[in-house]
This record gives C-alpha cells, sequence and structure tokens, in this order.
C-alpha cells in the first residue's frame, strides 16, 4: 500500500495538497459535519474561548492582529471576529484568513459575505499564501500578536518551516495556537476511531462528494502527524516558551490544542 505522499519532492507534496482542497472546496463544511459528527463545531468554540481573542484589561482595549493560517472557509476567523467584536467588545482586532488554496478562501469570501454583519467584514482581509514561506511584504516580521492554525498543520510539506514563519511573524510575547487532529490515548476507543476513520471516512467522501481520493489523504495524512509529545518538542525547537504539558486533548485525543508564546 503507498500512502498518498510517498517519495514526493516538497512542491509536488504542496500541489498535491493544493488539489485536494481544490476538489474538496464546496463540500468541505457539509463534509466536515458528516465525518466528525459536528465535533469539530464544539473543538473550534472552544479553541478560540480558550484564546479570549480581544481581550483587554485597558480603555479603550488594545488593537490586535490576528492570523489564521490555513483559515479555509473561514471557521476559525469568523469566531474569532464574533468572540472579540461581540463578546469582548474590541472592535479594534482584525483577521486575516491566509491559505494556499484560493477555491478555499473562495468560499471563505462568500461565506463572510452572507454571515457576517459589515463591521466584521471590514475587519477581516484574505490572503493565498504558502505557511511555509510568506512574502514577508505581506507579513512581517513581529506583526502578529496570535498565529492561529486549525486542522491545517499536518498538511504542510515542512511543518518546522512552517513553525519558524510563525515564529518570524508573532510579535515577542504573541502566541501561537495550534488545533489538530491527534493521538487518542485509550486503545479501546482508538481501535474504533481508527475503524472509523479508515473505513467510513474515504466511502463518505465517496458518496457525498464524489472524491474518495481526497479523503483518503485526510485519513492517512492524520495518522502521520506527530503524538502530542513530539508536536510539542517542535513547538519548543522552533524557539516557543510552552508552559505546564503543553497541550490540550479534546475528546479523548482525537484532536488537541498545542500553544506557545515568542519570548
Ligand atoms: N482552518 C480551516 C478549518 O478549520 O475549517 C480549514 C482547514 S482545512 C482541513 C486545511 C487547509 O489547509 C486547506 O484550506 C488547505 O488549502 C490549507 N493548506 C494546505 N497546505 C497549506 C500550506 N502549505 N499553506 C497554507 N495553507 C495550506
Amino acid at each position: 500500500h503507498f500512502g498518498f505522499q510517498d517519495g514526493l519532492s516538497e512542491s509536488e507534496k504542496t500541489e498535491r495538497v493544493a488539489g485536494v482542497f481544490h476538489s474538496v472546496a464546496e463540500s468541505y463544511d457539509r463534509m466536515n459535519d458528516l465525518m466528525s459528527f459536528g465535533w469539530h463545531r464544539v473543538w473550534k468554540d472552544h479553541f478560540v474561548s480558550s484564546l479570549n481573542p480581544g481581550f483587554s484589561a485597558s480603555i479603550p482595549p488594545k488593537p490586535q492582529r490576528i492570523l489564521d493560517v490555513a483559515g479555509g472557509t473561514g471557521d476559525i476567523a469568523f469566531r474569532m471576529l464574533h468572540h472579540a467584536h461581540v463578546l469582548n467588545r474590541n472592535p479594534d482586532v482584525r483577521v486575516t484568513i491566509s491559505d494556499i488554496n484560493p477555491s478555499m478562501l473562495a468560499v471563505g469570501k462568500q461565506r463572510a459575505s452572507q454571515a457576517l454583519p459589515a463591521s466584521q467584514q471590514a475587519a477581516l482581509s484574505f490572503l493565498v499564501a504558502d505557511a511555509t514561506s510568506f512574502d514577508p511584504v505581506a507579513v512581517p516580521d513581529n506583526s502578529v500578536d496570535l498565529y492561529t492554525v486549525a486542522f491545517g498543520i499536518r498538511n504542510f510539506s515542512n511543518i518546522p518551516a512552517a513553525l519558524r514563519e510563525a515564529y518570524r511573524v508573532l510579535k515577542p510575547g504573541g502566541v501561537f495556537a495550534c488545533l489538530e487532529f491527534s493521538k487518542v490515548s485509550n486503545p479501546l476507543f482508538d481501535a474504533v476511531y481508527k475503524r472509523w476513520s479508515f473505513s467510513a471516512i474515504p466511502l463518505i467522501g465517496h458518496l457525498v462528494a464524489g472524491d474518495r481520493d481526497s479523503y483518503q489523504y485526510l485519513v492517512e495524512s492524520i495518522e502521520r502527524f506527530p503524538s502530542q509529545t513530539q508536536f510539542r518538542q517542535m513547538i519548543e525547537d522552533a524557539g516557543f516558551l510552552v508552559g505546564g504539558q503543553g497541550w490540550e486533548d479534546l475528546t479523548g485525543g482525537v484532536a488537541a490544542i498545542h500553544k506557545g508564546v515568542k519570548p
């Protein structure tokens, strides 16, 4: 059995991933709900509220610049804007959704224009970019307060390079936060979960999106992604300070949140 990306160069991998997300862009949001039984919404809500975007003890509240990397169709960015502008009443929070794939961003733009109030739309921008090498003019050194990446980093052809870029663009004191599929700790639950993901997800992909291969790739990429401890080490290797255990497991480790602070 050959993996989807075995024996490919970095640029071939990037191209292959671009192809996957180009073909899933239209069905992406519906598929997320089906494949995770809606859990991805709970994880995303928790991820965003744990970061408490827009919170500021000073009056007027401090401005905040958020970069949502691999932001796709906007799930994280929209929640960030709502949390910052509505819950924390801080209108001075701007979010950039960056993604390598213009098709995913196009769906995000359309959703934003339908779902967000004008003030939030005005605080949102879109950037087509590879997370492993941002244009330093588009995203300068020390310019970002909060860097988020949700279900994106495992697709990157060079994860250490992406972490170095995160470090470069964040301000000192800025936060790197990642929500990603991870390793399930309970062996029984893991067996059930693996069975589900390896058989049902490609099948649902085939039936609902007419695209078995792309969803097969998604499952394989989850399997290949490092464990919680290994990923924590990679974040530290990039120069970030990691507090406590360094991550939080969600739903028994199906997903995990990792955070790091740029010193
Ligand atoms: N963050 C969104 C969410 O949680 O719904 C989208 C996640 S989607 C599973 C993964 C995204 O990563 C896709 O939109 C894909 O285009 C993007 N992606 C893959 N490789 C990338 C790269 N090298 N740089 C930036 N984005 C990338």
